[in-house]
This record gives C-alpha cells, sequence and structure tokens, in this order.
C-alpha cells in the first residue's frame, strides 16, 4: 500500500531522442534540459553525473551529454526542451 512518503517516480528515457532515425547514430546532445508545468523552473543537467531536480521536485534530469534520463512524478507535467548538435 502506497503511503504520502512514497514518491512514484517514472524513469522516462524517449526512445526518438536516444537515436537519430536516418543513420542509426546516437544523436550529439547539445542541452539536456527539461521544464516543470508544476513549478515553471527550466533544469539542465550539464554532465553525466548530475543530477538535477525542480524545485517543487516533481521532475529530474540527468544523463548530461551523454544521454537522457528523466524522472517524475507526473510525466503529462513536464516539457522536453533538449537540444541537438545538428
Ligand atoms: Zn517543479
Amino acid at each position: 500500500m502506497r503511503t504520502n512518503e512514497q514518491v512514484n517516480y517514472t524513469t522516462h528515457r524517449p526512445e526518438r531522442h536516444q537515436m537519430d532515425a536516418t543513420t542509426d547514430e546516437p544523436r550529439r546532445i547539445k542541452h539536456n534540459r527539461a521544464k516543470c508545468l508544476v513549478c515553471g523552473d527550466t533544469i539542465e543537467s550539464k554532465s553525466r553525473h548530475d543530477y538535477v531536480t525542480c524545485t517543487c521536485g516533481n521532475i529530474s534530469v540527468d544523463g548530461g551529454r551523454a544521454y537522457l534520463a528523466r524522472m517524475a512524478t507526473d510525466l503529462q507535467k513536464f516539457e522536453e526542451l533538449s537540444e541537438y548538435e545538428s
């Protein structure tokens, strides 16, 4: 049974951000960031082990320029803002 102390985090790694569909090569991440639609924070992970959480705790980003990892209590309330090298 869930209690209020337990946070049900979901790990989110969108497939389309992992690989470039045309080359099958991993795309180079320029900015690994996302916006929390609950508190309005835009957070960015700047290195592989830079785990950043927004002010209200709804979302976290991790992975820096190595990979995209998103954790959220409510995935409907985050906006993907990552950018890639072209
Ligand atoms: Zn937030």
